[in-house]
């Protein structure tokens, strides 16, 4: 197979990770990964920060990860009936967060397995207007939530989604007081806790007003979610949420995700006449044995490692010339110009780490790593600093990243 000839066969599965998302050439691809990295189809090995887009959070090819989920896939998967993982599964994951999210207890909640963020958001959703009897929804700074066709509709064009659904989604901007907001004909109000610190009331403020206008609270985890704490931004803020939604670092890069919530509300999806949300692969073996070995693997103290892995990389990256904002397992590098980003991705490429402007650190990150990436970075800012206007553009031509998510 030529792999350089790969764009021709295939459109990459997921944006973000598209060649032209990063400005490499045309058919880069990757191989396989071990640990902190990751073997381009060049056969060179990458050290990677961007993770997966956050989702390999034990590092690639994990032993006793890789060991757990093939010593399940040997046993089937994808069985006629609901795989009894999925059950023993569900109850690592309420004890996890029954005990570390606020409000919640590990005998009051349930789970609905899924396999991508995108189903975890829209059965949450569909979850909370049927149950408020309720048809807007309300995001925060316009974030994203997935591509299903009731989140993508506020975006411009929106190709392929019926403009309709717009009429029913609404952004509300996060700096203003959020108590002033008239949500009484939400649904929900779905947020995801962006890179930067929330204002302190903010949780508080929205847990009222929530309450106030009958309207569900949903916690959109899906990067946070087993990052920012074993139990997510919400045991990070003390955030009350009615609904959760969790995928990315809970499988691993193993597709999965997680809808969590009160069992009152759950039990919805399995009334006489219930919530539809039912897809062929969800709680599939391999997924659901991905998420076990995950949780059993993400305590306070792994949170604490890659936490303080992330604080030298923000601080190296720092000392090295860059604008990094957000948190040490997820940050974020601020470029004041789309040519600065691209000399500054491609000419670490070059040196042979993968970084964007999202970065997130994984289990396998180790303190030699960041030194290595912080001497890489003081020389390509040395090498940007040294260069005359012309030569900036001459060496950044045809390698502009292409930006879909410009608030990320
Ligand atoms: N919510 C958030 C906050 C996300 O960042 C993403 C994807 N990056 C999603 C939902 C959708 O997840 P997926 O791509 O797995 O469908």
């Amino acid at each position: 197979m030529n792999r350089n000839n790969m764009d021709a066969l295939s459109v990459c599965g997921t944006f973000s990770r598209d060649a032209r998302a990063w400005g490499f050439p045309k058919g880069t691809s990757a191989l396989y990964g071990k640990g902190a990295f990751v073997w381009l189809n060049d056969n060179k090995p990458y050290l990677d920060w961007v993770c997966g887009l956050g989702s390999n959070i034990l590092g690639y090819s994990n032993n006793a990860f890789d060991h757990y989920v093939m010593m399940n896939m040997r046993r089937g998967s994808g069985f006629s009936i609901g795989a009894s993982l999925e059950i023993e599964t569900a109850e690592k994951l309420v004890n996890v967060l029954g005990r570390r999210v606020n409000g919640w207890s590990p005998n009051s909640l349930m789970v609905r397995w899924g396999l991508s963020g995108t189903d975890a958001t829209s059965m949450a959703i569909r979850l909370a207007r049927a149950v408020t009897g309720k048809k807007h929804i309300y995001i925060i700074d316009g974030g994203y939530h997935g591509w299903a066709d009731w989140s993508v509709s506020y975006t411009y064009p929106a190709l392929g989604v019926i403009p309709e659904e717009s009429g029913y989604i609404h952004s509300l901007p996060k700096d203003k007081d959020i108590r002033s907001y008239n949500v009484r004909d939400a649904a929900a109000i779905i947020v995801e806790q962006s890179v930067t610190d929330p204002n302190p009331a903010f949780y508080t403020n929205l847990r009222s007003l929530c309450d106030q206008n009958g309207v569900m609270l949903i916690m959109d985890e899906v990067v946070t979610g087993f990052r920012y704490a074993a139990g997510g931004a919400c045991e990070k803020y003390g955030i009350q949420p009615d609904l959760c939604c969790y995928g990315k670092a809970l499988g691993n890069g193993i597709p999965v995700s997680a809808l969590v919530g009160h069992k009152d509300y759950m039990e919805w999806f399995r009334k006489t006449d219930p919530v539809f949300c039912s897809s062929t692969g969800w709680g599939n073996q391999v997924s659901m044995a991905a998420a076990n070995a995950v949780l059993d693997t993400i305590d306070d103290k792994f949170i604490r490692r890659i936490e303080s892995v992330g604080e030298q990389f923000i601080k190296g990256l720092g000392r090295a010339g860059l604008n990094v904002i957000g948190h040490p397992q997820r940050s974020l590098i601020l470029f004041d110009s789309d040519i600065k980003k691209a000399f500054f991705i491609n000419e670490m490429r070059n040196k042979g780490i993968l970084v964007n402007r999202p970065n997130f650190i994984n289990g396998a990150h180790t303190m030699e790593h960041v030194e290595r990436t912080v001497e890489a970075a003081e020389h390509t800012m040395n090498l940007w600093l040294d260069m005359s206007d012309e030569e900036r553009l001459r060496e950044t031509d045809g390698k502009i990243p292409f930006t879909l998510f410009k608030n990320r």
